[in-house]
């Protein structure tokens, strides 16, 4: 069986399988797919004032260079994995105007055309792991965890290998049975396929092994947080790192001070896409080590904008591990619409030559409203409604948008937040466990 898939706007992987010796006559004019589809909120309930109601019809074409192999996991009786990313079309062909995929695209090329830049990311994953036994207790980063989940992390290690994509680490992190992998860059629109592809597998490989999984920010209101951290560089056409600079104090180019300005500006508002559930404002908070305000720091797990280490041993150039890290962003948001948002915020910086003024090494947390002001440095939302408003308030960065996506995803955060305004924190933990 082979499966044409689309990673919608809340970032749930979907699509239609076929006998995969019938591939062939599906690679031009792909799959039947409903519009209505990309206004499912995570509890699967279609919005009510989603733009297309019960019309329309609309093609998933496979691109066929991403098709995703697993033939063998844990379960010898399971059936392999087999899956291709698909772009939404019309029927006739044409790019449909509320898919991610090509939103996403299209902004990579924006970098090529009006920049003369390519991008290179790579997004990290924590997430819990038989989090549900009781005996699942080990210290943070012990051996002892790593061997609990040990055949876990061998088939995952080798299942992301043969996928193609590329995996770096699978280690345990500082929560109660909580894990994290990571993979090596990629360039463009690859990157945020790989992100589904690392989430797909995972689950997969639990799966065969009868484990509980779950990415979702927040298992336990008080306890640690998941987040996905999306690591960004840019280059030139020859390949030359452009946010780098040896000369400056914290590396960071006069092109990267300004790309940094820009997704600093519009921080608030691009929470709408990459926090974008109820229960990721739970993780969202001073001292998670996550973000909560819209600063850049070095080497700080705590600022939005991480400047990475470079690593100098052995005579490695850091030019090219150079890189900064966007910190909040967690597995409830789609990987190809946050770092479409991302890209379309830190674009804007480059092209209206922003200037870096809310830097600082300092805790904000710790400043006084009057010290942050004066750094210009913003709060990031407290909620989801208050992510919301800034990016309906926010024109500059809603003309970027493509309207009839924008109109959809309006409509289904809408629905998500009604049908969740009455949950309390626990509750919210136990809902969004389940579908992420
Ligand atoms: N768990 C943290 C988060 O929610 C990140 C910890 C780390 O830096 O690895 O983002
Ligand atoms: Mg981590």
């Amino acid at each position: 069986m082979t499966t044409i898939v689309t990673t919608d706007l809340i970032g749930v992987t979907r699509g239609r399988s076929f006998p995969t010796d019938e591939l062939e006559s599906y690679q031009q004019a792909g799959v039947g797919w409903v519009p209505a589809n990309s206004a499912l909120t995570p509890q699967d309930r279609v919005a009510e004032n989603n733009p297309w109601g019960s019309c329309g019809d609309l093609r998933l074409i496979p691109d066929m260079n991403t098709r995703v192999q697993v033939p063998n996991g844990p379960d010898a009786n399971a059936p392999g994995l087999d899956f291709i990313h698909a772009d939404i079309c019309e029927t006739d062909g044409q790019p449909w105007a509320a898919c991610p995929r090509t939103m996403l695209r299209n902004e990579i090329q924006r970098y090529r055309d009006e920049l003369g830049l390519e991008v290179t990311a790579a997004f990290e994953h924590e997430f819990n792991l038989g989090y549900k036994a009781p005996d699942n207790a080990h210290h943070a980063f012990s051996l002892s965890a790593q061997h609990h989940a040990a055949s876990f992390g061998g088939w995952l290690l080798s299942a992301l290998k043969a996928a193609g994509v590329e995996p770096e680490m699978f280690l345990p992190e500082y929560g109660k049975a909580q894990y994290e992998v990571t993979c090596r860059p990629t360039q463009g629109v690859a990157a945020a396929d790989r992100a589904v592809n690392v989430r797909e597998i995972t689950r997969e490989i639990a799966r065969q092994m009868g484990l509980d999984i779950s990415f979702s920010p927040k298992l336990e209101a008080d306890g640690v947080s998941n987040g996905v951290h999306l690591h960004i560089s840019l280059q030139d056409p020859a390949g030359n790192a452009v946010m780098y600079d040896a000369q400056s104090s914290n590396g960071l180019s006069e092109k990267g001070r300004q790309w940094a300005a820009g997704v600093l500006k519009f921080l608030p508002a691009l929470c709408a896409f990459s926090a974008p559930t109820p229960i990721s404002y739970l993780r969202l908070k001073p001292h998670h080590w996550s973000a909560s305000y819209a600063n850049l720091g070095q080497r700080n797990r705590e600022a939005s904008l991480r400047i990475c280490p470079t690593i100098t041993i052995g005579g490695k150039s850091p030019a090219r591990q150079y890189n900064l890290e966007f910190r909040p962003l967690d597995a409830t948001a789609s990987p190809h619409l946050s770092m479409a948002a991302v890209l379309i915020a830190g674009r804007l910086g480059l092209q209206q030559k922003l200037t870096l003024d809310s830097s600082s090494d300092e805790d904000p947390e710790s400043m006084s409203d009057e010290q942050r002001q004066a750094r210009h440095i913003l709060a990031l939302p407290d909620t989801l409604e208050d992510a919301l408003a800034s990016l309906r308030n926010n024109p500059q960065l809603l003309d970027q948008l493509p309207p009839l996506l924008m109109d959809a995803y309006f409509a289904l955060k809408a629905e998500e937040l009604k049908s969740t305004e009455k949950l309390t924190p626990a509750e919210l933990c136990d809902l969004y466990a389940r579908l992420y």
